[in-house]
């Protein structure tokens, strides 16, 4: 017997249907970050979507003076989060969905990543699982639930936001930290792949090295000093650090793939001499990149003291002097990890609903938006689809994960309703 309300299998497969359409319509958009040329183009379709399933919507847009000095790598372009709420009884629960993506780029060869293509049971493009599927199943759910004529048995809210991919200051930190949204319960439909949810990811810390030497003409390369080679000794000394540093640090969380449980840190995924470079010219100047992640054990000062005094350290060794080189941190997020307790219990029952059993909680090795609600004392969890592919060519979602997520999504607000301390 069903509850009445409850939605059952011909809402869920109305809440699918919706679900795709949605999907197809979003994924056209291109919203990659950090141009976000597109952004408002999302959040008026978004906020629309919303208040059609009975939502209030507010569609806000970041101060600009916030948006300067905070998220330095953003553009100009202006940034909207898309905050609706179905009020109800307390406790809340919130759903955060990014609605950027990264570039497109080259390689693919079902469609082109913003013309979404259904092929064999699975949805490409660029965003499918990362995480424009996660706000379609999202979607799905509230109009499975709204075609049940379910009233809502708590608060449900939902956060579409830009900028996750570089940093989430004006997507999610925004949100939380300048609105001052305070959720109980907090679902982020990132592509943690159906088994088990995340309860946690490592944190990012992302600096820029440049180094400084004296330009002088190739045929006279005495009279200059060497940029390049510079930066390249100081690289490869930090690379040595790094490897002894950090291969005794293990984190006593359980994160897939086991080496994630350490700290990493890559060195040059951009670098280079500023502007062109010539052939015939000893570089003046030299920049490379460093992208450390944190264990949930590790916060970003503490990382930032560390690697600023090794740095110091090995360019006393190499006899450089203070002016030689100068560190820039370009973007920085914390590490999480939260209990989720009832939040996962209730998640746990409702996918078993759903059919599928759901394993205990492990940790993104990657970062996450979770941070910012965790810091402030929300119970949270990342539950989403396969990692089919998400950043890299011929992205895509099964059809069939997208249908058990609208399903599992529509039932989480009863079976938490259930769980939840009163008055939380
Ligand atoms: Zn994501």
């Amino acid at each position: 017997l069903t509850p009445a309300g409850l939605p059952g299998d011909r809402e869920v497969e109305a809440g699918f249907e919706y679900a795709v359409d949605v999907l197809k319509r979003l994924i056209a958009i291109p919203t990659v970050s950090p141009q976000g040329e597109h952004y408002e183009e999302a959040a008026e379709l978004l906020a629309r979507e919303l208040e059609s399933l009975g939502f209030s919507v507010d569609v806000i847009r970041v101060r600009e003076d916030y948006q300067r000095s905070k998220c330095r790598v953003a553009s100009e372009n202006p940034r909207f989060i898309v905050y609706g709420r179905l009020e109800a009884a307390t406790p809340t629960l919130h759903f955060n969905g990014h609605y950027d993506v990264v570039p497109g780029g080259p390689g693919w060869t079902v469609t082109e990543p913003f013309k979404p293509v259904i092929k064999d049971g699975k949805l490409y493009g660029r965003g499918a699982v990362d995480m424009k599927g996660g706000i379609a199943a999202v979607l799905g759910a509230f109009k499975a639930m709204r075609e049940a004529g379910a009233q809502p048995p708590l608060t449900l809210e939902a956060a579409f936001v830009p900028d996750e991919e570089i940093g989430g200051e004006c997507g999610t930190g925004y949100l939380v930290n300048e609105v001052g949204v305070r959720p109980d319960y907090v679902v982020l439909p990132e592509p943690s792949g159906l088994e088990a949810p995340w309860k946690g990811h490592r944190g990012i810390l992302w600096l820029r090295v440049k180094v400084k030497g004296r330009t002088a003409h190739a045929s006279t390369p005495w009279l200059g000093r060497n940029a390049f080679l510079m930066a390249a000794q100081l690289a490869l000394s930090l690379q040595d650090y790094i490897a002894s540093a950090y291969s005794s640090r293990r984190s006593r969380y359980r994160i897939d793939p086991e080496d994630a449980r350490m700290p990493t840190a890559m060195i040059g995924g951009v670098a280079g001499v500023p502007g062109e470079g010539k052939a015939n010219q000893v570089p003046g100047e030299f920049v490379f990149t460093i992208d450390r992640r944190l264990i949930p054990e590790e916060n970003v000062e503490s990382a930032r003291r560390e690697l600023a005094s090794a740095i110091r350290w090995i360019a006393v060794k190499l006899g450089f002097s203070q002016d030689d080189y100068s560190v820039e941190e370009v973007i920085s997020a914390e590490p999480a990890i939260n209990e989720p307790g009832e939040l996962y219990e209730a998640l746990r029952e409702a996918a078993s609903q759903a059919g599928r059993a759901v394993g205990e909680p492990t940790i993104c090795p990657g970062g996450l938006d979770m941070w910012y609600y965790t810091t402030k004392g929300s119970k949270a969890l990342a539950y989403g689809p396969s990692y089919h592919l998400a950043h890299a060519p011929d992205e895509h979602i099964d059809l069939e994960e997208l249908r058990f997520l609208v399903k599992t999504f529509a039932l989480l607000p009863f079976t938490l309703a259930r769980l939840a301390p009163r008055g939380s």
